[in-house]
């Protein structure tokens, strides 16, 4: 439960949303996107939060629930997802490169084709040619893993370049939410990794800055008519 304080404070900026949308939907041909109501939580939603039955609470700007993490990514952490997908990224491709290097010398010149098959290599690792070793065994496994988390980071990052870009979640494509972004690309970046926001790839720039959204007010995003109305009529009113 609530307290009066958070009650009030609350109800203030479901006003103030009230306020801005009713001036804003005829000049911008869209509508702010108005609040919602957490059946589970029972408390109001801000315009973009959405309910996760995994993490059994209501996050900001929920983009998707991540499993590898076990939290679900939001307004608050998006930004280090980022960073740390490229950082796989980066580190998945370096790795690969130097065990590729090292097996050449030492592997690939004996190698049959069907050693690089996983479960030949663990085979013939334990019980079969002499030659190979376990530390062979091990790079052979690595490599595999490389693969994919390398294949997943490059996706993931890629992605979220895409949608912050944008001004989307996940969650809204998936959902097909109708909604338009009316602020710049550099806007939308900031938004998310605060200014001169490329400084997060190479040092942890949240202590420094702090992203321009607040997760409550989302005055460049805005919903057609037609969506509202319709998210209205089903009960879910926050896209
Ligand atoms: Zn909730
Ligand atoms: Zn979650």
């Amino acid at each position: 439960m609530r307290s009066t304080k958070q009650q009030e404070y609350y109800k203030q900026l479901r006003d103030d949303i009230s306020v801005q949308c009713s001036k804003s939907a005829d000049v911008n041909h869209g509508s702010v996107i108005s609040w919602g109501w957490c059946k589970k939580c029972q408390h109001d939603q801000p315009p973009r939060c959405h309910h996760c039955i995994i993490c059994r609470r209501c996050i900001l700007k929920r983009d998707h629930h991540c499993y590898i993490t076990g939290a679900c990514i939001g307004l608050a952490n998006q930004r280090h997802f980022v960073v740390m997908n490229f950082y796989i990224a980066v580190a998945s491709v370096v790795g690969l490169y130097f065990i590729a290097a090292y097996l050449a010398d030492e592997f690939v010149p004996l190698a049959d084709p069907s050693d690089y098959v996983l479960p030949v290599t663990l085979y013939r690792g334990a019980f079969g040619t002499n030659w190979i070793q376990t530390h062979h065994v091990l790079m052979i496994i690595h490599i595999y893993t490389l693969w994919w988390t390398g294949f997943a980071a490059v996706g993931f990052f890629l992605w979220h370049v895409v949608i912050i870009s944008v001004g989307r979640t996940t969650h809204e494509v998936r959902s097909g939410a109708k909604l338009r972004c009316t602020a710049t690309v550099a806007e939308n970046f900031r938004s998310v990794f605060g200014a001169l926001w490329l400084l997060n790839f190479v040092f942890p720039a949240h202590i420094a800055f702090q992203q321009t959204s607040n997760g409550i007010h989302w005055d460049n995003i805005k919903a057609s008519t037609v969506a509202i109305s319709q998210s209205r009529d089903s009960g879910l009113r926050n896209l």
